[in-house]
């Protein structure tokens, strides 16, 4: 703690932001001005109090106090806000008032997953890759992909490559390790790629990654969207998750000898992953329109397989071996909150360890390709095709609901059906164009 303050006085810095997430993993956040060091001491020491009665998935109006105190180790400071007078942000945990855990805090949700495997000395490490669009507005006001550009395209077409630089540029100051970036598939869809860590360092990083790139877009006069599916026609965004189990540094999803040179925890791992997908489904693509992304054609999983090099399946295992060893798993986006999307994967893959979950053969043939007879024939089955679809696989899932616990559940369940029942009495322009001439 004295080194953070330390490192906080050095900054000059004059606001503190404490942050934290809702139920959906939506970033809320207050800022405290700095008069003199002790304030600073006295937050990271006993935290500040809040109501949390307004906060989606909190709590209720009569029991609404809750602390919100800063893990110092997120330190950070922000390097889209102005340097005189910075500001510096933690990323914080929330506490009932007797400094009991809240449950319906995500990032205890996540480590209360973590703490159960880490007990038995594993370490749970991964790596998302979110893609969004960078979007703009034509003359009539429709929302418009800034650019014409596809995979991988050099500029001019690629019109994303300056504020691409600016991203990575300030993500690096962020202290993130950005691996790669690039056009993706979607006309103004890109995607950035930082490198896998421990899963709480990277929701962490998820979160900032996303409020980061929305800050500095939005300075240099453009919009992004990370909605799964903007665009009819068109590759949706995802936000694909890799993930390995470590133990004493090593990699367990690598066995030398093993099929494949992967263990049998890799094979199980996903067989839980497989097993428990359709109510996965609910938590990593949590939105009315991530079900949009999910369908056949558009390198997004609908069927329920996995595959070697194959992108046509739910669960890919990239070539690289060794410490390198991963599962891939292509259905979670970035409207997920992270914190319960790793708690829920992490929990489904231990399932499929502790019980020994088979994930059968691995399929090789594009699955796009088969029809219903097809699936049938390769036992294949199929995801969720609409949130009401998913949310009703997680009421049936245990080991999922449970990673959830029960107060997250009870919120979660209650905020989808609504959006559910929302969503279900709108009409649509497509359902006039169809059907006004009946
Ligand atoms: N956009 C695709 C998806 O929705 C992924 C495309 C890719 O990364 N190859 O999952
Ligand atoms: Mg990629
Ligand atoms: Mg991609
Ligand atoms: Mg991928």
């Amino acid at each position: 703690i004295g080194k953070v303050i330390e490192n906080i006085e050095r900054c000059g810095t004059k606001f503190i932001r404490l942050q934290f997430v809702d139920i959906h993993g939506t970033p809320k956040n207050m800022a405290v001005p700095i008069s003199k060091p002790e304030d600073i001491e006295d937050i990271l020491k006993d935290g500040l109090l809040f109501d949390g009665s307004s906060v989606d998935g909190f709590v209720d109006i009569n029991a609404s106090d809750l602390i919100i105190k800063p893990d110092p180790d997120t330190f950070s400071t922000l390097p889209w806000r102005p340097e005189e007078k910075g500001v510096c942000r933690f990323i914080c945990d929330i506490y009932w008032p007797d400094m009991t855990p809240f449950e319906g805090d995500p990032r205890y949700i996540l480590k209360k997953a973590l703490a159960k495997i880490e007990d038995k000395g594993y370490e749970y490490n991964v790596g998302p890759e979110p893609e969004f669009f960078i979007i703009g507005e034509d003359a009539e006001g429709h929302i418009v992909p800034h650019d014409n550009g596809i995979y991988f395209d050099v500029e001019p077409v690629d019109q994303g490559t300056d504020v691409r630089r600016e991203l990575v540029l300030g993500l690096e100051e962020l202290n993130f390790e950005v691996e790669v970036s690039h056009h993706e598939v979607g006309p103004g869809q890109h995607e950035i790629d930082f490198k896998f860590d421990h899963a709480m360092k990277t929701a962490d990083a998820v979160i900032t990654f996303k409020q980061a790139i929305k800050a500095i877009v939005d300075n240099l006069g453009y919009m992004v969207t990370f909605m799964p599916k903007p665009f009819f026609g068109v590759n949706g965004s995802g936000m694909h998750v890799h993930q390995s189990l470590f133990k004493n540094g090593k990699n367990i999803f690598y066995d030398p000898d093993g099929q494949d040179q992967l263990s049998e925890e890799a094979r199980y791992f996903i067989g839980g992953l497989l097993k428990h997908s359709k109510a996965l489904s609910a938590i990593v693509a949590p939105t009315v329109n991530s079900y949009k992304r999910l369908v056949p054609g558009y390198e997004a999983p609908c069927y329920i397989a996995y595959g070697l090099k194959n992108r046509s399946t739910l669960v890919r295992i990239p070539a690289s071996r060794g410490n390198g060893t991963r599962v891939e798993f292509r259905c979670p986006d970035p409207s997920c909150n992270p914190y319960l999307a790793f708690a829920a994967m992490l929990e489904s893959g231990m399932d499929g360890l502790n019980n020994k979950i088979d994930p059968g053969e691995a399929t090789e043939i594009d699955v796009f390709g088969l029809d219903a007879a097809g699936l049938e024939r390769e036992g294949i089955e199929t995801l969720p095709s609409s949130l009401w679809e998913a949310y009703h696989a997680l009421e049936q899932d245990d080991v999922v609901k449970s990673s959830l616990g029960d107060h997250v559940y009870k919120q979660f369940m209650d905020i989808k059906k609504k959006e559910w029942d929302d969503y279900r009495i709108q009409v649509f322009p497509y359902e006039l164009e169809k059907y006004l001439m009946i």
